[in-house]
């Protein structure tokens, strides 16, 4: 049997009613999860799918969705979380990417416009309220067998397929262990998709240890009225989220130790947490515990962490990322000297590093190195160590960006935008607030000569329409600038880093 699995069976035996999952009105015990993703096992293996083929699970934040990425472990396939919010053109490069032999689909949606076949929404249902099936657990996945591989922006225009097998996940849940302590008590709260790896902090530390999954999905996060109801009436006890989710919420506010006594920790992740922010949480919450971790969904959803504490917000003026995981080990490439200390980039080893990039050998070779014989991920995140081997984060090698906790390669936004036949060039770049937070993505667009003359609002209107079919809505420009030509840097390339600097200035 999976490790991971093995722990959540333990769990549901030993405390069957333990609400593993609550989200509103809807709540499901660990029996439930049990029994329910054993049917979805059986369920599958009685397909005889090529072993270890990958399967698309298709949907929201649902109760449903956990029974189906456990189903599909115990049957012996990794799972790739697809978001019902993916567009068309997302869908179907995973799919050709990925080459799934099944679909779960826990939404409505019908056309997927792949030839992949698809189990819909019914037919799961069916399957869940059938009489209890067994599956063979000598099949399920193995150790370094990939448990879920999910996909990211990608520079070439093509989405990355990450892969975690169970052991690195597995290491990632024992770190988790040791570090934050989650146990039967604890109310996780649980508000990233489930195709981005923030989602990963919570459902499997969560579930390995009885906890409960506290949900905020993102019908409620998008309305401002009942995401306020939600957050001021969660029973959440360890908050995780990005910094960006944290602070929409601060908006409210009853939002603050006195309404949520028993909120004692908050843990973020996925893009920098600013100095404000940290002392705005401290002032609402004086007691909690409040943590800054960071990691690559190449290294397994987190890698450092570090508790900021009153002492160290007087400390820096911005804040460390952390101390690396002890198991890990790390180098700093291409060191270079700015503002008297020495920065470079973190490369990184260790059991949480992904095996790399599915079916993507280019890609892989290009993020990932074997130095001494162990392999090194390229983080693209530049950073300082202090003596003690705290890391700080000094921004990236690359253009790669995080907007709202979203991460964003630009040459993919610029790639879409280059496949309309409006745009003939394209550079896309940052626009940062002054706590040096991305807010904005400024398209400058060559358009082709049939566009010239037409008429810039029109335009404007017509390239984001044209965009939303097939583009995830964060990845969307906010604001496009029209222009005659780009500029183009010493090697002839064109020069994000000088429009960057203008946008900025
Ligand atoms: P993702 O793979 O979506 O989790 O994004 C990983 C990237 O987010 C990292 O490589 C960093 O660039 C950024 N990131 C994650 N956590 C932090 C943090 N605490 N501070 C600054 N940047 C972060």
């Amino acid at each position: 049997m999976n490790s991971i699995i093995d722990k959540i069976t333990r769990i549901a035996q030993q405390y069957p009613d333990q609400i593993c999952y609550h989200n509103g009105n809807v709540s499901a015990t660990y029996q439930q999860l049990d029994q329910q993703s054993d049917k979805i096992a059986s369920f599958i293996q009685a397909k005889n799918l090529p072993q270890k083929s990958p399967i698309i699970v298709f949907g929201g934040q649902q109760f449903e969705m956990l029974v189906l990425f456990l189903g599909a472990i115990k049957a012996g396939h990794a799972y790739i979380p697809v978001d019902d919010a993916s567009d068309p053109q997302r869908i179907h490069q995973i799919n050709s990417v990925a080459q799934p032999t099944l679909v779960l689909n826990w939404s409505d949606k019908i056309d997927f416009g792949i030839d992949t076949p698809i189990a819909s929404q019914d037919q799961l249902k069916e399957v869940l309220s059938a009489e209890h099936q067994d599956y063979d657990a000598t099949k399920s996945v193995g150790p370094d067998d990939n448990f879920y591989i999910i996909f990211t922006s990608g520079t070439t225009g093509t989405p990355k397929g990450v892969q975690i097998s169970t052991n690195n996940l597995l290491d990632f849940v024992n770190w988790v262990d040791q570090t934050y302590h989650y146990n039967h008590e604890t109310k996780v709260m649980l508000q990233a998709p489930f195709s981005f790896d923030l989602s990963v902090f919570s459902i499997y530390p969560g579930l390995t240890n009885g906890s409960t999954l506290e949900v905020l999905d993102k019908q409620t996060a998008k309305n401002l009225p009942l995401l306020q109801k939600a957050i001021l009436n969660s029973q959440a006890t360890t908050w995780i989220s990005t910094p960006s989710f944290f602070e929409m919420c601060l908006f409210f506010r009853e939002f603050n130790a006195e309404t949520l006594p028993q909120l004692q920790k908050f843990i973020f992740c996925g893009e920098e947490l600013t100095h404000v922010t940290a002392e705005k949480l401290l002032k609402r919450f004086p007691n909690a515990q409040l943590y800054n971790t960071y990691g690559p969904t190449e290294n397994t959803v987190a890698i450092t962490s570090i508790q900021i504490t009153p002492e160290n917000l007087a400390n820096f003026d911005r804040l460390p990322i952390g101390y690396l995981k002890e198991n890990m080990e790390h180098r700093l490439a291409n060191v270079e000297v700015k503002d008297g200390e020495k920065v470079g980039e973190l490369i990184v080893s260790g059991p949480d590093v992904s095996k790399g990039y599915l079916n993507n050998p280019v890609q892989t070779n290009k993020a990932f190195e074997i130095i001494d014989g162990k392999v090194f991920y390229h983080t693209g995140d530049m950073v300082s160590e202090d003596p003690d081997g705290l890391l700080f984060y000094k921004g990236r090698t690359d253009f790669q960006i995080k907007m709202h906790g979203y991460r964003i390669e630009l040459e993919e936004v610029d790639s879409l935008l280059t496949n309309l036949a409006e745009v003939k060039q394209s550079c896309t770049v940052p626009l940062y607030n002054k706590k040096k937070q991305v807010n904005k993505i400024i398209a400058h667009v060559v358009l082709d000569d049939k566009y010239k003359h037409a008429e810039p609002k029109e335009l404007n209107k017509q390239i984001k329409a044209e965009l939303q079919k097939n583009t995830m809505d964060y990845m969307i420009p906010n604001v496009f600038k029209f222009v005659d030509q780009l500029p183009i840097s010493k090697n002839g390339k064109i020069d994000r880093k000088a429009l960057i600097g203008e946008v900025n200035a």
